[in-house]
């Protein structure tokens, strides 16, 4: 049997408690599930929660299973790993502070928690995979996060505002320490506080919180500590970049840089993993001493975090430095081709989209996907958008796809 045509995909649905429970239903036409919040969408074949595809005699298998048997069909290498995860997600409630690993100390963990015989489903375990997780954001709708260390000048000017206001500030933090041994101590002291100490603390900074309203960490502070009252990481917001990203802008988050999403709907497209550190604002297992083996303790210049999108005819294309995904929107109002070799997930984020192959044809409305195996040859016509998502470099993607305008 050739799987080389296009393979309509079904997706599941992470009911998370942050999520929000309309905006996918408003943007994408997805409908809730037990009115249930919707979180994430996942598109990809992660073991948790792998995409369900149709088949051209209408059978449904599993996209992990469809690609162990038909490896090189869908994925034009013999290469049975699934390179990446597609997700859909809607935040109502700031998430928690969350790092990810590079490739190396994944294998590693992995192994090592493995030896240790630590059950997968374990609170405290932290590897679930054996690979690194860095990721992309594409904002749908206003979309708020932190993500980095601030520039230290920043941050002191946060630690002297707090001292000045009588907040017990350890004088060893504010000696004149290198960056990054500046940032471990930092990072040492908020994850290590007492609940006691941290009651203190939090009950001197809340009133600052009006006092400084119209400053966005201090307003981001009082945020996180209406939703996680007891928890010392809600004064992040004075050490880590508080991002704003506009509809149809991105940001890149590389492994080891803490990050928490904070409200918003985006697509977000990763490797494929699920290997998170969790570093505050959680009820969760936090493992201070391994946070402190992958975070990167270095500053991180904001301009930076944002990748600028390159336009090549309709295909808006945003780089990220990682060869396991590849993201492009692209805009259809005329025909275009997609040539055999590689391996695309479409998701229709608006029109009304066809694409064929080998006398295959799947409709895409908005909220819609499909799979094109590497062995397809794809027209794709219509009207709309859609999210791309491939392997691989950039220009292999861009020449994948090419425009059929007279
Ligand atoms: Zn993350």
């Amino acid at each position: 049997m050739q799987i080389d045509y296009p393979l309509k995909l079904k997706n599941i649905q992470m009911h998370y408690s942050w999520g929000n429970k309309s905006e996918l239903q408003r943007l994408f036409d997805i409908a809730p599930e037990n009115n249930l919040p919707q979180a994430e969408l996942w598109i990809g074949a992660h073991p948790k929660a792998p995409s369900t595809a149709e088949l051209d005699d209408g059978n449904l298998i599993t996209l992990d299973k469809l690609i162990a048997s038909h490896t090189e069909n869908i994925m034009g290498v013999k290469d049975k790993e699934f390179p990446f995860l597609f997700k859909l997600l809607s935040a109502n409630t700031p998430l928690s502070i969350q790092v990810h690993p590079d490739k190396h100390q994944a294998a590693e963990g992995f192994n090592r928690e493995n030896r240790k015989e630590i059950p997968m489903d374990a609170s405290y375990r932290n590897y679930k995979d054996a690979n690194h997780k860095p990721e992309m954001i594409y904002a749908v709708t206003p979309f708020k996060a932190m993500c980095g260390f601030r520039p230290i000048h920043e941050i002191k000017e946060y630690l002297n505002i707090l001292i000045d206001e009588g907040i017990d500030i350890p004088s060893y933090l504010i000696g004149s320490w290198s960056p990054e041994k500046e940032l471990r101590l930092l990072f040492a002291w908020m994850l290590s506080m007492t609940e006691q100490e941290c009651t203190e603390m939090i009950d001197k900074v809340l009133p600052l919180t009006q006092k400084y309203k119209r400053v966005e960490a201090f307003n981001t502070v009082a945020l996180l500590h209406y939703y996680y009252p007891f928890d010392s990481a809600v004064l992040s917001p004075f050490w880590l970049n508080i991002i704003h990203l506009s509809p149809g802008e991105a940001m890149f988050i590389d492994v080891g840089c803490p990050h928490a999403y904070l409200n918003g709907t985006g697509i977000e497209v990763m490797a494929s993993s699920d290997n998170v550190l969790r570093g505050g604002l959680t009820k969760k297992h936090i493992d201070v001493f391994e946070l402190h083996n992958i975070v990167r303790f270095d500053t991180v210049n904001v301009t930076k975090i944002n990748p600028i999108p390159s336009l090549n005819n309709d295909m808006l294309i945003f780089p990220a430095p990682v060869d396991d995904f590849c993201f492009m929107l692209l805009t259809i109002k005329n025909n275009w081709h997609r040539k055999a070799g590689a391996m695309h997930t479409l998701f229709c984020m608006e029109g009304k989209i066809t694409v064929t192959g080998k006398g295959v044809s799947v409709l895409l409305k908005k909220g819609k996907s499909c799979l094109l195996p590497a062995a397809c040859e794809a027209e794709i016509n219509g009207h709309g958008k859609l999210a791309v998502t491939g392997v691989g470099n950039i220009s292999d993607n861009i020449d994948a796809f090419k425009s059929m305008q007279a």
